[in-house]
């Protein structure tokens, strides 16, 4: 069989000012994606499926970056046609694997996933569509209605990416050589939530995740899957949704997804942090005065691995001025700041002394930038998958990561080790992040959440939402929803 191959993997934060586009994402163009699969589990899987059985593999085209605002509509566009005609160029196909993220906004288009796989569907009309996703995707009709199959990652932090591919390879196989149809429903739950209260280790997160592990381990569906949504998206279907897949069996479809919807509203107000989470004063209180080392410290609301813009300063000014921090005698560890500013002018400053505005230049709703007198540290070219410029930078007794591209505090630990720092010698580490991912397990830290101010805020009830369909849990509190 011909099994064509593509992938487009963003989340966009609508509240953030950031529009991403060609210097944000990783760019993979036909075979080039067999070398990156390292970086790319969903496809690994996919492809680890299809070839030893034969099948040929046709690779179009894929794009990925850290969460960040909508998507330039000029990239976006180019990403397409770009993708849409190497899939054309294949000649006959049997089927399409896909990886998505799910929600993914573009500029003036909105939902790019369902534009994408309708444009797909029309040049490719009769053959069977299979996709992973996110298990943040936001599901929307045109994404229904366009793939037969999807399949969505079932751990938070995502450690199941491989499996997921996996999975989703396996439907089109099932589809081919059955040739029967996969048959997939679905049912929005009206339920925003925040990453942050649905790690899959924590309930009722497990016990949900149990469910679908339940009617895939039974043979009642293929595939069963809880899409979360992306709660920092003003989009009108935003919300959870559930999702089953079975080969040409509607009825069980539906009859299981009913059962996961209501299960899931069954427990909507059980969500909660699962971590110490403080408004930002105290969580810096409780950090500088903790017995136990060392501590981490989430600045969460701007979080870019969430989408936040990387630069709000409301947490970093209240660090700056807490006087327990003035007076602690440990070092304590700032990561970081999205300057490209900032970054530029430290270029060839090692050992020296500058004045830096830091942050404050993207998100300008969460605070001014912050002037330092800084000491420039160390100084990094081209470091990680995104090629991005880095600087550390000491002010007092912080030292500060800058880095010139929007990058991730929690991926990739190697950030420090470029720039010469070990996050070891920090007692109190603050980072740009939500909850704690498995890289900064090992240092086996207290860890608390501090509700700071940026694109990505943890209280979902302060942020600006217009668009999305009312009543939902939480933003609404006083209504009944019936599985229908
Ligand atoms: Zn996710």
């Amino acid at each position: 069989m011909r099994i064509a191959i593509a992938g487009m993997h963003h989340e966009s934060n609508t509240f953030s000012p950031i529009v991403a586009g060609k210097a944000e994402f990783l760019y993979y163009r036909g075979a080039e994606v067999f070398g990156k699969l390292e970086n790319y589990p969903t496809v690994r899987g996919i492809v680890d499926v299809l070839a030893p059985k034969g099948h040929e593999i046709l690779p179009a085209s894929f794009i990925r970056a850290v969460p960040n605002g909508v998507v330039s509509r000029a990239f976006y566009e180019e990403f397409k046609a770009d993708c849409l005609g190497r899939i054309a160029a294949f000649g006959p196909l049997d089927g399409v694997v896909l990886s998505l993220h799910g929600s993914m906004s573009v500029e003036e288009i909105g939902d790019a996933e369902g534009d994408f796989l309708e444009s797909l569907r029309a040049a490719r009309p009769g053959i069977p569509f299979t996709s992973t996703l996110d298990m943040h995707a936001t599901m929307t009709e045109r994404m229904l209605r366009n793939v037969d199959g999807f399949a969505g990652y079932k751990t938070a932090p995502h450690v199941d990416m491989y499996e997921t591919g996996v999975a989703a390879a396996k439907m089109m196989i099932l589809a081919l050589e059955s040739g029967k149809k996969l048959s997939m429903a679905s049912r929005r739950v009206p339920i925003l939530i925040a990453g942050e209260q649905t790690e899959t280790s924590t309930e009722p997160t497990a016990s949900l995740i149990a469910l679908l592990r339940g009617a895939e381990a039974s043979g009642e569906v293929l595939s069963a899957s809880y899409l979360l949504g992306f709660p920092w998206a003003d989009s009108e279907t935003n919300g959870v949704t559930a999702l089953a897949v079975t080969l040409g069996e509607p009825e069980k479809s539906e009859a299981c997804v009913r059962r996961l919807a209501a299960a899931f509203w069954e427990r909507r107000a059980d969500f909660h942090f699962h971590t110490e989470a403080y408004p930002v004063e105290e969580a810096l209180s409780k950090a500088f005065a903790s017995e136990k080392r060392p501590v981490f410290v989430s600045d969460s609301g701007d979080n870019p691995t969430a989408g936040g813009a990387g630069d709000s300063t409301h947490f970093f000014r209240i660090l700056m001025a807490s006087a327990e921090r003035k007076t602690f005698a440990g070092k304590v560890g700032y990561a970081g700041f999205y300057d490209p500013e900032s970054v530029a002018r430290c270029a060839g400053r090692v050992g020296g002394e500058l004045e830096l505005e830091l942050g404050g230049k993207f998100d300008r709703a969460n605070g001014a930038p912050v002037k330092v007198r800084a000491r420039v540290l160390a100084y990094a070219t081209a470091w990680g998958p995104y090629s991005s410029d880095l600087a550390a930078v000491r002010v007092e007794n912080v030292d500060i990561v800058l880095a010139a591209k929007h990058i991730g505090f929690g991926d990739e630990i190697g950030y420090y080790a470029a720039l010469g720092l070990d996050p070891a010698d920090y007692p109190v580490l603050c980072l740009k992040l939500g909850y704690l991912t498995e890289i900064y397990w090992p240092y086996e830290p207290r860890s608390i959440l501090s509700l700071s101010h940026g694109a990505s805020d943890e209280i979902l009830e302060a942020l600006p939402f217009k668009k999305i369909s009312r009543p939902v849990f939480p933003l609404d509190r006083d209504f009944e929803y019936v599985v229908r």
